[in-house]
């Protein structure tokens, strides 16, 4: 009996069936020294909060499911010695979705026309942080795209406003790049923390999803200006864009190990259908979840969303990333006749909900997987804002 013999999907050769079963035992083998090479690399990795590249890559190249829950379970324990199953909860306010810029993943950047575009003024976002607080959240997140209408003069006032009505609370702005002097001011005037994603750490992959006008070296300028300014920084990445390879991911866990933000925002990427970049495959909800845990284990400490997009990509997504090492969740408190307008990918969930019905929901969804809510401010655990 010849047969051809399957490799990696490929038809290799003929073989005959001795050769055939001698193989399949080998692979066999292989397979559980592959498995207990990656889990010997997790406890490595968990151990020491670093490994070399290519252990890094070894892990993504060849995790399989098994590897995958224990990985996952290294990650929550890991969670589990700094913030045990507390989730804190950040409302998010999408104060704008006017935009500059031109990423091309992104439904809202300037090119995309047909749209309807909304900005919130000062009086309407210090409304929605009086509806938050009300229904007890103590930090703001205010997302934009990069929309020049919101000055200095402007961010400074609303800062002062809010920080003037509340005592116990943090801002935490994410309204894209900046000079160094206008961070500065911001900082100045009470922002607390600043999320802007790296995005990927690949230069090539960076280049390859923005328009030639967008700079792969400002953007990490601006997160370094926004950590020597004293900001907790947010840094983060899409996970699955279009040519991402294993190499790229493992930039990315390299550069955060280097740039040590506080917080990490790692989500799949979701293919908007209006964008230069439509027909692409959307990441997937395994790869973002490995990418959450192994973050976890780089950066013990970090605060690490369970994000919409994942939410967006499973029903489940969210509450699975909390198992595997994520820690805080950002409902959104926008007015709710804006939600759908802010549509930097498709069916984002929750745009129909009530801020309330979304609190309770999400703390519904939280406790679901044994975890529970804290509305406290949720500093970075070691951090200490020096005035
Ligand atoms: N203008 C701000 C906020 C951008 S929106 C800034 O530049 O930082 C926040 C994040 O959403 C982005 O950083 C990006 O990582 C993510 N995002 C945008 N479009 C996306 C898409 N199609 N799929 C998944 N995530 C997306």
């Amino acid at each position: 009996f010849f047969c051809y013999y399957i490799y990696n999907n490929t038809r290799v050769g003929v073989m005959d069936m001795n050769t055939i079963f001698d193989k399949l035992e080998n692979d066999y083998k292989n397979n559980s020294k592959v498995s207990d090479k990656i889990k010997y690399l997790i406890d490595k990795l968990a151990q020491n909060s670093n490994l070399e590249k290519d252990e890094f890559l070894y892990i993504l190249d060849n995790i399989s499911t098994d590897e995958t829950s224990y990985l996952f379970k290294k990650a929550y324990e890991v969670k589990y010695i700094y913030y045990q199953n507390r989730v804190y909860l950040r409302a998010l306010i999408e104060i704008s979705s006017y935009c500059n810029m031109g990423c091309k993943y992104c439904g809202i950047n300037f090119k995309v026309k047909g749209i309807k575009r909304y900005r919130l003024t000062i009086e309407e976002i210090v409304r929605s942080c009086e509806i938050g607080y009300g229904l007890g959240y103590r930090t703001f997140v205010m997302q934009s795209g990069e929309d020049s209408y919101y000055t200095d003069e402007l961010l400074v006032e609303m800062l002062r406003i809010i920080k003037d009505k509340f005592k116990d609370v943090r801002i935490t702005l994410s309204i894209g790049e900046r000079s160094k002097e206008s961070y500065q001011k911001l900082f100045d005037a009470g922002a607390d923390r600043y999320l802007l994603r790296h995005e990927t750490a690949s230069r090539r992959l960076y280049e390859h999803i923005h328009p030639s006008f967008m700079s792969f070296d400002n953007r990490r300028e601006c997160l370094y200006n926004l950590k020597e300014i004293g900001y907790q920084v947010g840094a983060g990445l899409m996970v699955g864009l279009p040519t991402q390879t294993n190499e790229d991911l493992v930039k990315d866990l390299q550069f955060l190990k280097k740039l040590n933000p506080e917080m990490v925002g790692i989500g799949p990427y979701l293919c908007h259908e209006d964008t230069e970049l439509k027909g692409n495959a959307s990441g997937t909800l395994k790869q973002t979840l490995i990418m959450v845990a192994l973050t976890r284990l780089i950066l013990p400490k970090a605060l690490l969303p369970a994000t919409t997009a994942l939410g967006t990509l499973d029903e489940l997504g969210r509450e699975l990333a909390l198992s595997a090492g994520a820690n805080v969740m950002m409902p959104n408190i926008s007015p709710t006749e804006n939600r759908a307008l802010y549509e930097i990918y498709q069916n984002k969930i929750c745009v129909d909900d009530k801020s309330e019905f979304s609190l309770k929901n999400i703390e519904a969804k939280i406790n679901s997987v044994d975890h529970v809510i804290d509305l406290g401010v949720g500093d970075y655990i070691d951090f200490e804002r020096n005035e």
